[in-house]
């Protein structure tokens, strides 16, 4: 029976993109290769934090932990989940009426049947053309005032019609030209582009639910706080 490395597995809604504010369990797994440096699940993959003994569980527990949650929707993340093969589980998921979304970078074929696809794509490891077709969104970080145009230049041909969300890095989310190059860019083009935040960050929702695991600081660096 095929199972999964689990990080943490929780209740709480969706803080980010067009399903922002629903309800949702979260299937956050281990690993992830791309290693951003101001990642904000570093304690899926930094060496530092991630335990000697990882928990598995199987894809049926997970899908019938979900089903019985009352979430309106599971979302599958880490790590970067499409590390594994995602199959098993989106299959259990889709027997139980359970929406499957997909929390990705995009670098690596994906496996697995998923009604929503979110995609972020990150510099140390550039998307699939194929995942880019795919994703029903894409959030770009914008860390710093120029990271909205060297996205633009990388992938801008091939995002066009789906929302693209810009998200300030979490390190920087009170760094005034990062905000104001959001701001400024929605204001001259608007029409897929739309400010991001991470909005169940600042009512501190993960947290209120027991399972979820203490984070790691941003990237695993202890400077860039949380
Ligand atoms: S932000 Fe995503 S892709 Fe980057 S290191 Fe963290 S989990 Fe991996």
């Amino acid at each position: 029976m095929k199972s999964y490395p689990i990080h943490e597995v929780f209740h709480s809604w969706q803080g980010e993109g067009v399903h922002m504010g629903k309800s949702a369990f979260f299937i956050r797994l281990f690993g992830c290769p791309v290693k951003c440096p101001w990642c904000d699940s570093a304690g899926t993959w930094h060496p530092d934090y991630v335990p000697e003994d990882i928990g598995k569980e199987t894809a049926t527990s997970l899908a019938d932990r979900a089903a019985s949650s009352g979430a309106q929707m599971a979302i599958v993340t880490g790590g970067e989940p499409t590390i594994h093969d995602l199959t098993a589980l989106t299959e259990g998921l889709k027997e139980r009426g359970m929406a499957r979304h997909l929390e990705t970078c995009g670098a690596f074929p994906i496996k697995g049947d998923f009604d929503w696809i979110t995609l972020s794509p990150k510099w140390e490891a550039m998307p699939l053309d194929e995942n880019l077709a795919l994703a029903d969104e894409f959030k770009l970080i914008i860390e710093n005032p120029d990271s909205i145009e060297k996205w633009i230049r990388a992938i801008g041909g091939k995002i066009d019609g789906r929302p693209v969300w810009l998200h300030p890095e979490w390190s920087m989310r009170d760094d005034k030209a990062t905000l104001e190059s959001i701001t400024g860019f929605v204001k001259k083009h608007g029409g897929f582009f739309r400010a991001g935040y991470q909005l169940h960050k600042l009512y501190h929702a993960d947290e209120l639910d027991p399972d979820v695991q203490k984070p790691a600081p941003l990237g695993g660096k202890p400077e860039l706080g949380y």
